[in-house]
């Protein structure tokens, strides 16, 4: 981000026209360091990005409700556009006009890229805004989307239906694929142009892990230079806490943030992070069509990412109390969770190389069908019924009757979504409560 963004770092003209003359200069200036400790996302959550004597010494940011920003003259003006458009390399220099950036979407995606250690930050008006301006903004008719599968149901349908009418193709592996089974997948992709390696991990609702060091060796050995495609990866269920891939070779990771980083379920936002090459042209798709999110949901993204730590570390914690009793439960045929993959097989290496938790969103796999798993679902009286996760609220859902409803049986059957299938969020509450919930629900059956 430029140095003369307001919100940000300014200028010391900047500073004289916007702050009376006692706040003239910063109360601190902003760290990174200290004694060459690398100071963690957890700390730097609380103030980087964000300049207080450029918004009245305000410690927390204003919301900036604007459509526009002013120009200090006719030429700044030009140079600003000149930038937008790519004129001239570097990009804008500051704020234009609020469909391109403004000062809390700019803040909130320097503080984004922090956890992931990202050159680049995007944040979108939703999860599937970001997919759908990265695709957009990456490829043309005639190429090739490579995929892991199974991918969230709107990514599908984009990918095949959406982009299928303007000619795009794709070619997809499973979720868990070795090496040998993506070089298969990737060569046969060879024939024509790839535009991206699209990874989903772990998939939805599968909880299937893509070994994402695997694909990038892969991609690395049969494209050179120009050819390679970007492997862009939705890290929505163990980001950016549990699972960074940007160190395993991705490119560009992107969001939901109406899941955990936001946290609450009171807001739809989505992000994408990673390589500044990658992102550019999708800056620019985002300034053209204009899917970035609003200044008010970039604020409460704000505020949630002051608490991201402490509530991800929670809600996994209290995922493996609640895992550990369901496990041993008569009721209970299977409990599908990252935590308790076994450590020989191939998806716990990947877990072991890729994931530093087991996050806490999982499957629960009763004995019975469809009315077993409606009786336990009504018979909960703490977590709620309804579809989305990562939020401060444990919630239950029947992904067979909702969320995946119109996926054909075969299918359905191929991704092991039963009748039996219960798809459980874990939020914040304390364990305890949520154990003899889950204790009462299991005995209504
Ligand atoms: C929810 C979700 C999305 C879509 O995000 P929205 O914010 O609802 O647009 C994409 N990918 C995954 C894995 C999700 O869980």
């Amino acid at each position: 981000m430029s140095d003369e963004t307001p919100g940000t770092a300014g200028t010391e003209a900047d500073l004289t026209a916007v702050a009376a003359p006692t706040q003239r200069r910063r109360p601190k200036p902003e760290v990174m360091e200290i004694g060459g400790r690398r100071l963690s996302p957890a700390t730097l959550m609380m103030g980087h990005g964000y300049d207080p004597t450029l918004s009245e010494g305000s410690l927390k940011p204003p919301i900036f409700l604007t459509s526009t920003f002013v120009f200090e003259n006719a030429a700044a003006g030009k140079r600003h556009f000149e930038g937008v458009t790519g004129k001239r390399p570097g990009g804008a220099e500051g704020l234009v006009y609020s469909r391109f950036n403004g000062p809390n979407q700019e803040i909130l995606e320097d503080r984004l890229g922090i956890w992931e250690d990202a050159e680049d930050a995007l944040t979108f008006s939703s999860g599937m805004a970001a997919i759908a301006t990265v695709l957009l903004a990456h490829v043309r008719p005639g190429d090739t989307i490579v995929h892991s599968a199974p991918l969230y149901a709107a990514t599908e349908t984009l990918i095949g239906k959406v982009l299928g009418r303007f000619g795009v193709h794709w070619l997809d592996f499973p979720a868990g694929a070795s090496r040998a089974e993506i070089d298969a997948v990737l060569a046969k992709a060879n024939a024509g142009r790839v535009a991206l390696i699209y990874l989903e991990s772990p998939a939805n609702p599968t909880n299937a892990l893509v070994d994402v060091e695997a694909v990038a060796a892969a991609r690395d050995a049969i494209f050179t230079g120009a050819d390679k495609p970007p492997i862009v990866i939705d890290n929505t269920f163990l980001g950016p806490l549990w699972q960074k891939p940007l160190k395993h070779g991705a490119d560009l990771v992107l969001y939901s943030l109406t899941k955990y980083a936001g946290g609450h379920s009171d807001l739809v936002a989505g992000g994408a992070v990673g390589a500044k090459a990658v992102i550019d042209p999708v800056r620019a798709m985002r300034n053209t069509i204009g899917t970035i999110t609003d200044p008010n949901t970039a604020w409460m993204l704000l505020r949630s990412l002051e608490t991201l730590e402490l509530r991800m570390s929670r809600a996994g914690e209290n995922a493996a109390k609640v895992c550990a009793f369901l496990r041993d439960h008569p009721k209970v045929e299977r409990v599908g969770y990252l935590g308790f993959l076994d450590p020989d097989s191939s998806q716990g290496d990947i877990y072991r190389r890729h994931c530093t938790g087991a996050g806490s969103t999982f499957s629960l796999i009763l004995r019975g069908g469809e009315a077993e798993s409606f009786r336990f679902l009504d018979a909960l009286k703490i977590a709620k019924l309804a579809v989305s996760l990562g939020g401060t609220e444990t919630l239950a859902s029947h992904p067979a009757a909702m969320t995946h409803l119109s996926v054909p049986d075969a299918r359905k059957a191929a991704l092991g979504i039963g009748d039996n299938l219960v798809r459980i969020s874990i939020g914040v509450e304390d364990a305890d409560d949520l154990i003899a919930d889950f204790k009462q629900a299991l005995d209504a059956i």
